[in-house]
């Protein structure tokens, strides 16, 4: 029978930081499903879609989201009932003039999110395909080669996400084994090398928002010697079999009126220019690859020079920068500025412009980094979409925590699958 949508249901749920966020399910009048949730961000960019949330202080501190569920439950729904469900661009887009807005205020970048992946969820079901194929599909991208991406683990938390103890938000692995399963292994057993030595040493090994070490260090760089040590604990190489990456994650720590960035831990207050200087002292110092908002949201002309200086060594990385969005990331290629992007589907809120994103970046040469947030759920479409796209890397987190596993046994399980299909890749 027919993929046409035959119900469109969201209710609320609880993510991964006991706070209220959307599940929604997508029916298709053939009786196939699909179901989705909605990630939900600490450090958010200015720049991002709305998240609608209700602001009853007397319901959940007022991070409730009834209002976007009852936007899905009914004008959400009534307009897309009868839709087929295989035409992701045209639900996407009907959802997008029913809000009329430029940052999906009326409805609710959270509300129209949960549908548009849940609808994904159901046409792959309906098609008979895993997520990740029907993606390729549905988009028209070219079904040949599946790739695996580069797992960047983010084993030691600071900054929003772990109490302020640091200044800087994450201080990653990316270990560089050939399959994806080797990764997971090399990651696991260097985080519990690094709880091992953290231990010895006498600091804290409780954990942030995404699952790494939340450890009160005497200053930022510290972080990376301590998981240096812990690469080679564990059995590895850094700079050969394990390599770093970070996302400092800027915005959170820059000034806007005096424009300078103010490090608490370090006891410095620095201009754009001696920020870039910093980072390229690291960059020299520590086998990084990978350097994610460098720089604050707005500040184009520290980014243009930053890139300029770093872009050939490092995966310049815009999130706050960019926030998936197509318009942003078309200034930042015009002016020189980043050479990376990461993708978060609820900064932008539809599937298809989160592929709009991907794809320009794509055209453009700029490398691709899918993403989980801080808040999590178990839901694992980030998973299929970074394989849908041959994203270079994915950010998922540490080596703890089921919301963040959750993507690493799919990438797993997917991995398999492609190894099944073609033995010889
Ligand atoms: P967020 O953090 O989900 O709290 O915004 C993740 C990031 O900055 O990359
Ligand atoms: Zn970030």
């Amino acid at each position: 029978m027919s993929n046409a949508i035959e119900y469109v249901h969201a209710h609320e749920i609880i993510d991964s930081r006991g706070n209220p966020t959307l599940e929604v399910t997508v029916l298709l009048q053939n009786g196939v499903s699909g179901s989705a949730s909605v990630p939900s961000g600490a450090s958010t960019g200015v720049h991002e879609a709305l998240e609608l949330r209700d602001g009853d202080a007397k319901r959940y501190g007022g991070l409730g989201v009834l209002k976007a569920v009852k936007n899905v439950n009914g004008p959400i729904a009534q307009t897309l009932v009868g839709m087929d469900a295989t035409r992701q661009r045209e639900v996407d887009s009907r959802m997008l003039i029913l809000d009329g807005t430029a940052n999906k205020s009326k409805l609710g970048a959270n509300a129209i999110l949960g549908v548009s992946l849940a609808c994904a969820h159901a046409a792959a079901r309906a098609k008979r395909m895993p997520l990740y194929q029907w993606i390729r599909r549905a988009y028209g991208l070219p079904s040949d080669v599946y790739r695996l991406p580069t797992p960047t683990m983010n084993i030691l938390n600071g900054g929003a996400h772990a109490g302020w103890i640091l200044d800087f938000q994450e201080f990653m692995i990316v270990p560089r084994q050939r399959r994806f399963a080797e990764r997971v292994r090399c990651g696991s057993e260097v985080f519990h090398a690094l709880g091992r030595l953290l231990k010895k040493k006498g600091f804290s090994t409780l954990k942030g928002d995404e699952g790494g070490y939340a450890v009160k260090l005497a200053r930022n760089e510290d972080a990376f010697k301590h998981i240096t040590q812990a690469i080679q604990d564990a059995g590895y190489m850094p700079g050969k079999d394990v390599m770093l990456a970070m996302d400092p994650a800027t915005s959170e720590v820059y000034d806007a009126k005096k424009k300078r960035y103010v490090l608490r831990v370090d006891k410095k207050t620095l201009t754009s220019d001696q920020m870039i200087e910093m980072w390229e002292m690291w960059a020299k110092k520590y086998p990084i690859v990978s350097l994610e908002d460098g720089l604050a949201e707005d500040d184009w002309d520290g980014w243009k020079k930053l890139t300029e200086r770093l872009g050939k060594k490092l995966a310049l990385v815009g999130d706050d920068f960019f926030v998936t969005n197509a318009d942003r990331l078309c200034k930042g290629i015009e002016m020189g500025c980043a050479n990376a992007i990461l993708i978060k589907v609820n900064q932008i809120g539809t599937l298809s412009e989160t592929m709009d994103a991907i794809l320009l970046a794509q055209q453009n040469g700029y490398a691709v980094s899918v993403s989980h947030r801080s808040g999590e759920t178990s839901d694992t479409t980030i998973a299929d979409l970074a394989v849908a796209v041959n994203a270079e890397y994915i950010k998922t987190g540490s080596l703890s925590r089921s919301e963040r596993l959750a993507k690493y046994n799919r990438l797993m399980e997917i991995e398999e699958e492609i190894l099944a299909e073609a033995p010889t890749s």
